[in-house]
Formats: C-alpha cells, structure tokens, sequence
C-alpha cells in the first residue's frame, strides 16, 4: 500500500506524522520526497549510501550548424533561449527537458546532453523496520519532479510505502502523490492552515485520491477546521494535541512514538483506517 502524507503549507507537522507512522508499523518504506530539504534523517541517524546520481535531459547547440532561423526560440514555451547578434544562448535551468526545440530544429544543430540535478540515497540500517530512502536535489536547481519520479524507481511494494510528500500544491506535489491508495493531509487549526487545507484538498480530489485529515495542534486556533471537514465528508483521522512532552521530543530529534508507545497504537489504528480509505 503506497501513503502519500501531504500538507498544503510547511510547518503543520507533515515530516513528523510521516515519521510516527512509518516507526509504528513493522515493514514500512519511508521516501522522503521533500528533496529541496529532506528531513526525515534528521529524526532517524541512518548512515546514508548513494543509490545513483539523477540526471535530465537538455538541449546543447552546434554554433557551426545553427544559422539563426530562431525556431527554437519560438517554441520554447520556458523562455529558455535568447537570440543574440551572432548566436543561439541557452539557459539551461530554464530547460523543462520537453525536447521541442530539437523536434524543430531544421538544421539538427540542437543535441542533447545529461545535466546531473542531484542524488537518490538510502539508509543502511533500519529503525523499527523501517527503511528510508532520500532524494537531495542540487542547491541552485530549479525542478524537483525528476528526482522524486526517480526516487519512485525505488519503491518497494512488498513493504508499506510512506511517502513524505514536499508541502504546497504545485507540481513535486503531484509528482509525489500520483499513483498512491490514499493521501493523508496533515493541518493546524489557524485560518492559514484551513486555506492552504482547502487547496490541498482540491488538488486531491481532482486527482481522485482518497484522502483524510491529520490535526496538528488541535488545542490551538479553532474548530474551523473541523467544520470545514464535517461539511466537506472529509474523515480527521488523528487529532495531535500540542502537548509539551511532544514538542521535547521532537526539540531531541525523536520521533514521539519511540518514547510513547500508546501514539504507536495510534498510529496502527489510523493504518487501519487508511487501508479501508484506500481500499486495500
Ligand atoms: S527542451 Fe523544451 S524546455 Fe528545454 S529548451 Fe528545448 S524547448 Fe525549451
Ligand atoms: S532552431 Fe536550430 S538552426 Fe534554428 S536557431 Fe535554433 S539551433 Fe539554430
């Protein structure tokens, strides 16, 4: 079963509910797809090995074939070439890598070559049978959907797959939630966290992925949240309250169901609850 956790903003807990549900069941695989900043080892101290490097695809010109006609300039939709005086220039971190450019070319001045973007890791020890693989994309590179996909590569179906989603709703998103059984939103009660919810849940509902809500904090803000769920026939499947032996914890770098075992119980129960969500 594949678990995508996800959030609509940065900061609601989505690494540590991630984490706590990986450690409480007995098989799990954890992907942490935030490759920007991949934190989840923070919390586990694995030692990491690299799997592979992750590379994309961009175009480079012959200057000796090109004569200027300016094609690939016009269909470049990401501005990634300028005309200049007496050549072509390409701005390679604009490149989405579509391949339209050398489609058009009428000289076939355009080849392509593999520009390294970052890195997949994995741990080499385990926690709680819990295994961790990593993507760390390059600081300075712009796109983080090839390296999830590539990280995806990696997942192992045999085990339950935890995946800890990047936060927002653009495109590493939807590169890291497609294909799951279910997705789990995790939220805090404060009018920002319901707006950045309610687009959450729009991009899961027009992807078509079941989906439940985590409260982080319940005992802060208000009950709009809740409300908003009620309306909306979303299940909360957890409420975690903003409780000081918690916040300790997770200032110590340990996930808390480590040192409180009746939240792993927890933790099992809401599996139980996704399985049905998800329908497996
Ligand atoms: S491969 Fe696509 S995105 Fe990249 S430069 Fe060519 S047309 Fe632009
Ligand atoms: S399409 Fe080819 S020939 Fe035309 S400007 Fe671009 S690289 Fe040069």
């Amino acid at each position: 079963m594949r678990i995508a956790i996800a959030s609509g903003k940065g900061g609601t807990g989505k690494t540590t509910v991630s984490l706590n549900l990986a450690l409480s069941l007995e098989d799990a695989q954890l992907l942490d797809c935030d490759v920007e900043e991949p934190n989840c080892n923070l919390f586990l101290n694995h030692e990491l090995e690299k799997v592979r490097d992750v590379g994309i695809q961009v175009p480079a010109i012959s200057n000796d074939k090109c004569n200027l006609c300016k094609k690939c300039v016009d269909i470049c939709r990401f501005n990634a070439f300028v005309k200049l005086p007496k050549s072509i220039m390409l701005f390679p971190k604009l490149c989405h890598g579509c391949g339209a450019c050398s489609l058009v070319c009428p000289q076939g001045a355009i080849y392509e070559e593999i520009r390294k973007i970052g890195i997949i890791e994995r741990s080499s020890s385990q926690t709680c049978g819990t295994e961790l693989y990593q993507g760390l994309l390059n600081i300075g590179e712009p796109m983080a959907s090839p390296i999830i996909r590539a990280l995806k590569e990696h997942i192992d179906d045999t085990r339950t797959v935890i995946i800890d989603s990047p936060p927002g709703t653009a495109c590493p998103v939807i590169s890291a939630i497609t294909g799951v059984d279910c997705c789990v939103l995790v939220t805090e009660p404060t009018p920002f966290g319901l707006h950045d919810l309610s687009l959450a849940v729009e991009l899961v509902k027009e992807m078509k992925i079941p989906h439940g809500v985590i409260i982080n904090r319940h005992d802060i803000g208000n009950d709009s949240v809740e409300r908003y769920c009620l309306e909306n026939n979303i299940p909360v499947l957890m409420k975690i309250p903003y409780e000081i032996k918690i916040a300790e914890l997770y200032s110590e770098g340990i996930p808390f169901v480590l040192k409180m075992p009746h939240w792993k119980e927890r933790f099992v129960d809401m599996f139980r609850q996704l399985q049905v969500l998800g329908g497996c």
